[in-house]
């Protein structure tokens, strides 16, 4: 495997600062050492944990109350209630590095980009629920297809941020376990190493947004979204939250993962733009009152595709869990009528079939 190429890495205390928190707590008045990374200079950092610039207000309980009170009210669908047509594995076209770049829609965020013999998944949600345990929470309405056995060698995955439906713990081992699979490099935002040397993962490389790395000839940089980041009780926005854009000879592509809509997307197309490829999410949205801050809706995805120069887009983070008010199958219609509005053509914001390819040519 050729040589990675790091630049200005900084670690965090993890673990010892949140031992720290406890002990403070218990002892009252003392406030736990910055983590490592922490930069006073920097508008997103906190001396333990991230903010979005300009800062978006945390939900309030009686916010998170008052969206399930009212979702209780309304009929929404289950997964279990929907049927996606899917495309069929095709390993002939898998097994072979294509001549051009391609995109594969596998479902929710996850992606599988092949570009100059190199593979990378974004986001990778193989797992039959986004969450923390796989007896409860949002379930799959539709395979991932491929599936993790039909996958080629996976050279890099680019994660956006730490909540179930992007980063999965059964994926991650999973992924780990193919063969090959302990020379897969994970490229994270700040503060994820901890997370994943728990699992025994140790190629990972974090990144602040604007930073970069080499891998394989591919450069990918960590950028500003706007969102935030929670698994457990106590690690709300401990971890950076960022799009991922990867370019490489022929290529320029980005990835949002999850975010509020922002002036962070215009900002992405302006420095690293415009993109052969951007992958935009355009599902988990409703209420607006409740989500606006960190979901864009399909008009606002619309806007983004513009913002960030791209030649073309594909529609991620959409048809797959269950996690908020609107029906899984409504997006991509709410997404039609807004590129209509905005003059573009169905080829130019792709809603995809899940296991659909596209080739991106230059
Ligand atoms: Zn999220």
């Amino acid at each position: 495997m050729a040589a990675m190429g790091f630049t200005g890495t900084r670690r965090r205390a993890g673990v010892a600062h949140r031992w720290g928190a406890v002990l403070c707590l218990a002892t009252a008045a003392c406030t736990p050492a910055p983590a490592e990374w922490y930069d006073p200079s920097l508008p997103h950092h906190q001396p333990n944990g991230f903010v979005n610039v300009p800062p978006t207000p945390e939900k309030k309980l009686s916010d998170l109350l008052r969206w399930r009170r009212e979702a209780g009210k309304k009929l929404i669908p289950e997964a279990g209630d929907y049927t996606f047509p899917t495309i069929p594995v095709d390993r002939a076209a898998l097994n072979h590095a294509p001549d051009t770049p391609t995109v594969t829609w596998i479902g929710h965020a996850t992606v599988l980009i092949r570009v100059n013999g190199v593979n990378v998944l974004t986001d990778p949600q193989f797992s039959a629920r986004a969450a923390p345990v796989q007896w409860a929470g949002p379930r799959r309405a539709v395979p991932p297809v491929p599936g993790l056995t039909d996958l080629p060698p996976i050279h890099a995955v680019v994660l956006s941020h730490d909540h179930y439906d992007s980063l999965d713990v059964g994926t991650v081992r999973a992924l780990r376990a193919r063969p090959g699979g302990a020379d897969t490099v994970f490229f994270t935002p700040l503060g994820y190493k901890p997370w994943f040397a728990r699992l025994g993962v140790t190629r990972v490389v974090e990144r602040d947004w604007w930073q970069s790395a080499e891998h394989l000839g591919l450069t990918f940089t960590a950028v500003p979204v706007q969102h935030w980041c929670k698994r457990g009780f106590f690690d709300r926005d401990e971890r950076l939250w960022s799009g991922w854009t990867i370019s490489g000879e022929g290529f320029n592509g980005v990835f949002l993962g999850d975010s509020g809509y922002t002036a962070h997307f215009a900002e992405i197309g302006r420095r690293l733009g415009p993109f052969d490829v951007a992958m935009i999410p355009i599902g988990a949205y409703e209420p607006r009152w409740f989500m606006r801050d960190h979901h864009i809706n399909p008009a606002e995805a619309v806007r983004a595709h513009a913002d960030l120069r791209a030649k073309r887009s594909i529609a991620i983070h959409w048809g797959t869990f269950v996690l908020t008010d609107e029906p899984l199958t409504e997006p991509p219609v709410r997404l039609a009528v807004a590129r209509q509005q905005a003059g573009l053509t169905e080829a130019d914001f792709a809603v995809l079939v899940h296991g659909e390819t596209v080739a991106i040519t230059p």
